[in-house]
């Protein structure tokens, strides 16, 4: 694609670094086969050519970004299905991130929605209060039903649906935190490695039973496990709020902790159970790549982060206990699959340790989960979960099993089979509780 950037805009690292992405597009159009939204909606402008285009358009005339801009943007889950889809490599996350980084900084949005948007920003990346909001919201639940729903789906959905479908991912209830950061905990029998394991925000209030079986997994296998002291959200949802000054200073506290961490007591790796945080992780040295203090601290946390199914698959597992020849669907995550390129692991370790394992129909289409999408654009976050759910279906599993908290509630909402995470599996096949027997939901 041909680009008019003048060279006063290409002395900007950003603007140079989108005029590198948007010349690699030949304008081919294949990505618009597996964009989820031109899927549903049918319309160039909410394909990825077509918000190359916009964003293009946006970044060359330095405009302000205009209603149409921010609408079609906002659309976009951030799956990154067309990544993997596009023959010629555009790095689409990267200029996607700079649009909504713009949007952010110079689009005033109605005043609801900023407010809204503000609240997930502060709520989200904080547990305590993150927990707090949520025995808030399970005494909204019932109020859900009685919030009116527009015939026809408004083109960007108005606050009460937004707070209802925030209503509706509220867990019925709430199982007691996990253990806190500086925990250690020791190697069974003799030591082989040493790794430091994400707390997670969102994920530590809802499901800490995922680290539960992450920490014991790994110390059965001799490694030890540390979650490390003032560690903080990855920074991913502000990031995907184009809140790009919160989210990289989250990234540079962490950076400073971990590699504190590993500098006084060595540490394999960084492991990470929720995929979408993982992409993140794996993205600090690009995020941080001009900072003079923080670059290459940035490039060695970013080496050292993996995904939990990536480290597993580097150990012996201990034979299955059993084997259970149970069926289960694998829910391939955006964030695993497009972001991180992590495919068959996952399955392979799965199937290697008894499960019987489906790949679901259409697996490369997103849930709808994606960071704050389905509270921000629930109409179009609930097509895609009911389509998922369908698929789903079609290879009539015992279990679900993902890699990312954030796909395990949305699909959880709209299934009675449970939903558990692979590492759960993993632990169970390898000695651990059963997981997922209470029924529905991931409490
Ligand atoms: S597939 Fe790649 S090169 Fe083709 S239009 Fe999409 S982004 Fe551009
Ligand atoms: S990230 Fe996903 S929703 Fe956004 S343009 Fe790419 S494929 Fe479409």
């Amino acid at each position: 694609m041909k680009t008019e950037f003048s060279l006063a805009q290409l002395a900007d690292p950003d603007i140079a670094e989108a005029d590198k992405i948007l010349r690699a597009c030949v304008h081919c159009g294949f990505c618009t086969a597996t964009c989820p939204t031109y899927v549903l909606l049918g319309d160039e402008l909410d394909s990825p050519r077509g918000r190359i285009y916009l964003i293009k358009e946006m970044l060359e005339k330095n405009r302000p970004p205009t209603a149409e801009v921010v609408k079609h943007i906002d659309r976009c889950l951030s799956c990154l299905a067309c990544m993997t889809t596009c023959p010629s490599g555009v790095n689409y996350m990267h200029l996607v991130d700079q649009a909504r980084a713009r949007i952010e900084r110079d689009y005033v949005r109605p005043p609801t929605e900023r407010l809204l948007r503000a609240v997930l920003a502060w709520v989200l990346p904080r547990p305590g209060v993150f927990r707090l909001g949520m025995i808030v919201a399970r005494f909204g639940r019932p109020l859900a039903a009685l919030l009116p729903t527009p015939k026809t789906a408004p083109a960007t959905p108005g606050l009460l649906r937004r707070i209802k479908a925030m209503l509706a991912l509220a867990p019925a209830h709430l199982p007691p935190p996990g253990p806190s950061g500086g925990s250690v905990f020791a190697a069974k029998g003799e030591r082989r490695g040493r790794v430091a394991l994400l707390q997670g925000c969102a994920q530590q209030v809802l499901a800490p039973r995922i680290n539960q079986a992450a920490i014991n997994l790994l110390t059965r296998h001799g490694i030890e496990v540390v979650l490390v002291k003032d560690e903080q959200c990855c920074g991913a949802l502000t990031h995907h709020l184009g809140r790009d000054d919160e989210a990289l200073a989250r990234a540079r506290a962490n950076i400073a902790v971990w590699l504190g961490e590993a500098e006084q007591k060595g540490l394999d790796a960084i492991l990470v159970t929720a995929s979408g945080c993982g992409t993140m992780i794996k993205d600090y040295g690009y995020m941080l790549r001009e900072d003079r203090d923080f670059a290459a601290a940035a490039a060695k946390i970013s080496a050292l982060a993996r995904d939990i199914t990536e480290y597993v698959a580097t150990l012996s597992l201990q034979p299955a206990q059993q084997r259970s020849d149970l069926v289960i669907a694998y829910h391939s995550a955006c964030s695993l699959q497009h972001g991180q390129k992590i495919t068959h692991v996952p399955k392979e370790l799965l199937s290697k340790n008894g499960f019987v394992v489906k790949d679901v129909p259409e697996s490369h289409l997103c849930c709808g989960s994606a960071g704050t999408y389905n509270i921000l654009q629930p109409d179009i976050a609930n097509k895609l979960r009911d389509r998922k759910v369908a698929n789903i279906a079609m290879v009539k599993p015992d279990m679900i099993a993902a890699g990312n908290i954030g796909c395990m509630v949305q699909i959880a909402g709209g299934t009675s089979v449970p939903v558990v995470h692979t590492i759960e599996l993993l632990d169970w096949a390898t000695g651990g509780p059963k997981p997922g027997l209470k029924g529905p939901g991931l409490n």
